[in-house]
């Protein structure tokens, strides 16, 4: 018997703009927590929507992790299991899995329609009517592909926020897996991705903590049992309590990189501004870690 293997986490930016103070808030969590469980970390490329992302800012990302001292155990090839762009087999192999369960059906439905048909619930979510399931929408149409989800709860425990539960099929109905402009989405990518990649330590913004009933439900019929362990982490917010974003004026690192600022600065300030620091002095990588490695994890 050899000794257990140690659990893997991962970072995964999409590459559809350049970093910003928030995005390193977030490294501060995931490589925090890896630490404090022993995790290997991959870096993972979220370049689902091809639409939206550019090379230019995955390398970017790279150069910011690395200016920033985040060191990661994979390495980027091309092409790269750790890119979405180079892993459509994957992605088909889980298609052909759920629709020989008879899970998956065309959906030719389009936004507007959904938003016409379906009112906004709570969250501002608008749930899935199931409007084509029995439609047999043909093939040559434009068409996106949905999986049938069952009502039920998806129970977890999140290591910040404690007991949750939730009811995908109540909140978002049958799920998209793929669009009509045939780009897997961010859930079905990202499920499975978790799975190949045996990635069993979670760690994502509170945002995101409404769809992770739905990745949660998607893995276990994948054929993943047990749901891997979940952090939710604080987001950085601005005066009006948004989000930061590239929207709500977060300079690209790139930028304060220009304007001479240290990455102990840049560290410093992110943890202040998550809440992780009492104030925004600079910090060295490795006491900024130490902070979320006793943060409120530990009272759990
Ligand atoms: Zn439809």
């Amino acid at each position: 018997m050899g000794a257990p293997s140690p659990p893997v986490t991962r970072y995964a930016p999409s590459p559809t703009g350049p970093l910003h103070l928030g995005h390193v808030a977030h490294m501060l969590y995931v490589w925090g927590l890896a630490r404090r469980f022993g995790a290997r970390i991959l870096l993972r490329i979220e370049d689902h929507d091809s639409g939206r992302c550019r090379p230019e800012y995955e390398a970017g990302a790279v150069e910011d992790l690395d200016w920033l001292g985040f060191h990661y155990d994979n390495v980027l090839h091309h092409p790269s299991p750790y890119r979405q762009s180079d892993s459509a087999a994957a992605y088909y192999e889980a298609l052909e899995k759920l629709s020989r369960a008879g899970l998956v059906y065309r959906c030719d439905c389009s936004r507007k329609r959904i938003a016409e048909t379906a009112p906004l619930g709570p969250g501002g979510e608008r749930r899935y009517s199931g409007f084509c399931r029995d439609r047999q929408v043909p093939a040559d149409r434009p068409h996106g592909l949905r999986v049938r989800l069952e009502p039920g709860e998806e129970r977890f425990v999140d290591g910040f926020l404690g007991p949750q539960s939730q009811d995908p099929e109540s909140q978002c109905g049958d799920l998209l897996i793929r669009d009509r402009a045939e780009d897997w989405t961010y859930q079905f990518a990202v499920v499975v991705d978790d799975l190949r990649h045996g990635v069993d330590l979670i760690v994502r913004g509170e945002d995101l903590l409404p769809s992770t009933g739905r990745q949660i439900r998607l893995a276990r019929l994948l054929g993943r049992p047990d749901p891997p362990r979940f952090f939710h982490h604080p987001l950085i917010v601005d005066e009006r309590g948004m989000k930061l974003s590239k929207k709500t004026a977060a300079g690209p690192l790139a930028d304060e990189r220009k304007r001479g600022r240290s990455p102990q600065e840049i560290l410093g300030e992110a943890a202040f501004r998550v809440g992780l620091a009492p104030t925004a002095a600079p910090l060295e990588l490795d006491a900024a870690l130490a902070l979320v490695e006793l943060s409120r994890a530990d009272a759990r």
